[in-house]
This record gives C-alpha cells, structure tokens and sequence, in this order.
C-alpha cells in the first residue's frame, strides 16, 4: 500500500504522477464513472478532504476498506508534510514542509484583526535572484505540483480552525507566474464552488514583475488581484538589485500592468521596500510618485527585513514617516505594511525553506 509522504521519487514523477487533487482540475467524475466507482464515492471523499480537512483514505470511515487501498493505490492523496512549526510572538506561524522528492517549501499563517492570511509558495526555490529575498539564494529547485500548492492551503485552513482562512496570498517561496500552468489549476480548485469556494477578492498573486506572465494572467479570463513587487521606479537601481528589470524594464512592466488593469475589476498593488540610503532618497520618491501616479493602484510599503549576506539597512520609525510624509499626496491608497513574523525569518523576502541557516 502507497503510504503519502513516504515515497522518494524524481522531480519529474512528482510532476507526472496522477494523484487525487490534481485529478480536479481535469474531470474527476468521469475518472471515476471509467474506473467503475460509485460516483457517491467522490462526494464522499471530497466532503472528508474539503470539509473535515481530512487528509488519509484511512481515516475516512464511510468508504469501504477495499476501495480505501484501492483508491489510495490509483489516486493518492498528497499533502506536503509538516516537518517544523516556528511561533513568531505576534501569532504568525511558519510552517516548514517536505515534498515526496526531499526537497522543502514553506508556508506562512499570518492573522491580523479579523482576517487570517495564508502566505503559499508557488516553487520550491526561485530562480529569480532579487537581492533582497532569501529564497533567491538559493535559486530554483522546481516547479511545485497543482497538489503541492493546493495541499498547502489545504494544510493552512486546517491549521487556521477553528478560526477561518480568510485571505490566501502567492507570496511565499518562487515567483508565481513563472510556474503559471500549476498556479492556474489552483486557482480554479480555490475558486470552485464545489472545492473551496474562495471568492477571487481574497486571493493575490505576487510578481516580481515577469511581463508575459501579467499578460498571459489577464488574457487567462481567471479573477485575481495583482501584486507587482516594484521596489524601485529607477530602471538603473532596479536592474541592480531586480535582475529580472534588465529583461523586462519598467515601462514593459507598465505596459503590462495597464493591461491587466483593462481586463481586471481589481486594482493592482504594487510593493515598495523601503531600505535605508537606497530606495528612500529624493529621487526615488520622484520617480515612484511619477511611476505610480497615473495608474488606478495601491501602494503597499514594506520596511525591509533583514537576510544573511545582505548589506541592507532598515529603516527607523522617523525614516519611514518622512516617507510617508512625501508621498502623502499621490492619489493612490498608501499602506505601510509591518511585516509579520521576522522574529522567525517568515517575513516577505526571509522565506529559504531548511536552507535558512
Ligand atoms: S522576491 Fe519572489 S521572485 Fe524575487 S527571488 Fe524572492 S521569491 Fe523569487
């Protein structure tokens, strides 16, 4: 009998392997119309995964034993394990999880007021290099699976009762539009009436800003807010810290978030760190307020939390106020974000799965 979790299999099995979760996004009713099971069968296992959170055909009781094996040994379930739980004191949990392959991902709860926020990774790894971001040190490992990314929210609403998972955010480990076909066919089970139920306004993809990624997301008819991590609106600054920018510079980059904006009933967000002597100075004020001044936007600022082997400096209460200060009269919402769970490296850019050191 396949026992989830146990298995040590190749990167391309992982992918390849037909497992009950991935099977959703095709048509699960049919499969099992084909296989001969009763399609009372799938109501049944769908309302144990999705509305018990119960993640083993073992422990689901109503199902015959002999079909129990043999669904397990057809169609496995896969939900990453976890392997280590870190407290943060301001109630954010991270959560470091292993794959079938040994490779690790993590995951972050965050709660605030009213809302509790999932925080998912798209990749294990990240080949995109932002100096600021842990997990681009360690450059990309893989694509994760439809089950992967969808287990981990699985995982986070189980973890998050008995409160509720109100927000899920494509912010943790990779860049989300590079692994676009996976991320798509999560969405669609979020979204599903029939699966999650999760309403499009709660759920955002960040991007560090991959332009045909923002215009394949637009054009794919799925709703979902945008994120851009911008960062810097100077190409020669962003180009230093952003290798991506030296592809797709801030004008493409604006071209495509405009088109997204035509397409989206969402305004797009776009994340601004603010690093002491380096994004912060007068023309970098200038730029950003030209950049983001004509687009229908928010503008979401975030004080930089510190990784090993960078040189970046945060800044103090006063920096960020004079900040705000010069930026009071743009027309686009502005928030501060104090990021949550930097006393346990679950911060934005802290995530490095068992990498961190
Ligand atoms: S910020 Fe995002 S895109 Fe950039 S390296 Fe980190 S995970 Fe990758």
């Amino acid at each position: 009998m396949i026992v989830p979790g146990k298995q040590k299999i190749t990167e391309k099995a992982a992918v390849k392997n037909l497992d009950f979760l991935s099977l959703l996004t095709e048509n699960p009713e049919e499969y099992f119309e084909a296989k001969g099971w009763k399609k009372y069968r799938l109501r049944q296992i769908l309302n144990w995964i999705f509305n018990k959170f119960v993640f083993s055909y073992d422990k689901m009781t109503d199902l015959p034993a002999d079909f129990r094996e043999t669904v397990n040994n057809e169609l496995p379930l896969y939900i990453p394990k976890t392997e280590k739980i870190s407290y943060s004191s301001d109630g954010s949990k991270k959560y470091l999880l292993k794959l079938r392959d040994e490779e690790y991902i993590e995951s972050v709860l965050m709660p605030a007021g009213d809302k509790i926020t999932l925080c998912v990774s798209s990749q294990a790894g990240c080949g995109r290099q932002c100096q600021f971001c842990a997990t681009g040190k360690i450059g990309l490992k893989r694509q994760l699976t439809t089950s992967e990314i969808i287990g981990q929210i699985l995982s986070g609403m189980k973890e998050s009762l008995p409160g509720k998972l109100t927000n899920i955010v494509y912010m943790g480990m990779g860049e989300p539009l590079d692994n676009f076909e996976n991320v798509i066919k999560s969405l669609k089970i979020i979204q599903n009436d029939k699966y999650l139920k999760f309403s499009p306004r709660r759920i955002t993809i960040s991007t560090c800003g991959a332009v045909p990624g923002i215009f394949k997301l637009a054009d794919s008819g799925i709703k979902v807010k945008l994120a851009v991590s911008l960062n810097s609106a100077i190409n020669a600054k962003r180009n230093k810290f952003m290798p991506i920018n030296l592809k797709y510079d801030l004008e493409e980059l604006k071209k495509a978030v405009r088109y997204y904006l035509r397409k989206s009933k969402f305004r797009v967000t776009f994340e601004y760190i603010m690093i002491k002597n380096f994004t912060m100075g007068k023309e970098d004020i200038k730029a950003l307020k030209k950049y983001v001044g004509d687009l229908s936007c928010k503008l979401n600022l975030i004080p930089w939390n510190s990784i090993e082997e960078s040189d970046f400096i945060a800044p103090g209460e006063k920096e960020i106020d004079d900040f705000l200060d010069e930026l009071k009269n743009l027309s686009c919402a502005l928030t501060v974000r104090r990021s949550k769970g930097d006393d346990i490296a679950a911060a934005c850019g802290q995530l490095a799965g068992k990498y961190q050191k």
